[in-house]
């Protein structure tokens, strides 16, 4: 084999997994809506999944889907700049700045490539962009694309912030990075004092709201949540969650957005979305607009099962947002308290480095009834004893 494939062969954590029976990882589940799927003919309450509203089955986006695709296809097979712009992405475009009140948007295939659009688009050698610790994989990736000079925060620390960008001396464009939603911990960015430090050294700041928007404050996100949308020049979004959908956005100025149409090889050098993807992200849009219950509903389902997996004596962080993260001891111990929960007929994600340090994902939505909720702390309390027992030995 050669030199380069060698790590393939001698790469065993994966099948160590696999041949222990803990492998946690590219499930198929043979049915699915937000509350319960299927696996091999079993039934698993949902308590992992980004479809926060519960909208990527709800039949009005699916029927958008499937309009669209007989329509105008299944795929556009080209890039938005050359062939593949339908109205609909314009459409989508108008009407998602109108709802998260920024001037223009960019609509790109998905979430990753918006970041990676925006960060690369924008900046390059000769620049400095400071990103938080805990930021996103794509965020991370856009920036090396970038080619610009990474420097690193503590996770929302903003003192560690103002003194890297004191010290720094730098001459170049500056962009700090943040999400809005951090998308393992669940917690939020401290953005009122990030836009101040941000506006104190004459950084631009991006902000990207994945978990937030269509979450926070009514479905407008958390600049909005914070009243900070026009002091927030980037923000990026994603389709994939909230949504019910795939693709992503860039929300900016129209000159800015202008510039990325025409700059940002994410965009210029992929596929446009799908039609059916596209029409589902603007039928999303038109619920969300018009049914605000279900940011409350997702709101009160997470805060109930918080307060239920805390009371179990699970660490099961403070956040607000619908990302409620179990925290589990090690690789080994996560990995048997999530093959525990499967038997019990939960569904949650195991999470392990380099995504994030050990620990259960869970994540709920609009439609889940109190019943699936119910089922879901009865799978917890019977595995009690043997996660937190497991945890505490570790
Ligand atoms: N940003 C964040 C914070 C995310 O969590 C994700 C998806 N996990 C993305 C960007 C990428 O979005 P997409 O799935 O649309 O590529």
């Amino acid at each position: 084999m050669s030199l380069l494939l060698q790590k393939c062969a001698s790469y065993t954590r994966a099948r160590d997994a696999r041949d222990a029976g803990l492998y946690p990882y590219f499930l198929n589940f043979d049915e699915r809506d937000a509350g319960v799927a299927r696996m091999a003919g079993r039934e698993v309450v949902m308590c992992g999944s980004n479809d926060y509203l519960g909208l990527s089955t709800d039949p009005r986006v699916v029927t958008a889907a499937a309009e669209a695709s007989a329509r105008y296809g299944a795929g556009c097979t080209g890039s938005r700049f050359l062939n593949g712009n339908l109205d609909l992405h314009d459409r989508l475009e108008r009407e998602l700045a109108d709802f998260f009140g920024k001037p223009a948007a960019l609509v790109l295939t998905t979430g990753y490539q918006a970041n990676l659009g925006a960060i690369a688009g924008l900046c390059g050698p000769g620049d400095l962009i400071l990103i938080d610790k805990e930021a996103h994989a794509s965020l991370i990736d856009a920036a090396r694309l970038s080619r610009a000079k990474i420097q690193w925060f503590a996770h929302n620390d903003t003192a560690d912030l103002a003194g890297k960008l004191r010290r720094t001396g730098h001459r170049g464009g500056v962009l700090v990075v943040v999400d809005g939603v951090y998308s393992m911990e669940g917690d939020l960015c401290p953005l009122p004092e990030i836009v101040d430090v941000c506006e104190e050294f004459g950084a631009t700041l991006l902000v990207d709201d994945a978990h937030g928007a269509g979450v926070l404050d009514k479905g407008r996100g958390t600049c909005s949540h914070f009243g900070l949308t026009d002091e927030v020049p980037l923000i990026t979004l994603t389709f994939s969650k909230a949504f019910g959908s795939i693709g992503g956005a860039v929300l900016g100025d129209e000159e800015v957005i202008d510039y990325l149409r025409h700059n940002a090889r994410a965009l210029m050098f992929s596929a446009s979305a799908s039609p059916a993807n596209t029409a589902a992200a603007l039928e999303s849009l038109r619920i969300l607009r018009d049914e605000p219950w279900r940011c409350t509903a997702v709101a009160d389902n997470a805060a109930y099962m918080r307060r239920e997996l805390t009371a179990l004596g699970y660490r099961a962080g403070a956040g607000a947002t619908p990302i409620v993260p179990v925290d589990t001891g090690d690789v080994l111990a996560t990995l048997h308290a999530w093959n525990l929960l499967i038997e019990e007929g939960v569904y949650v994600n195991a999470v392990l480095p380099p995504a994030a340090s050990p620990r259960l994902r869970t994540s709920y939505t609009a439609v889940q009834t109190q019943e699936h909720l119910d089922r879901a702390v009865a799978g917890f309390a019977a595995v009690r004893e043997r996660v937190l027992g497991v945890s505490v030995a570790a």
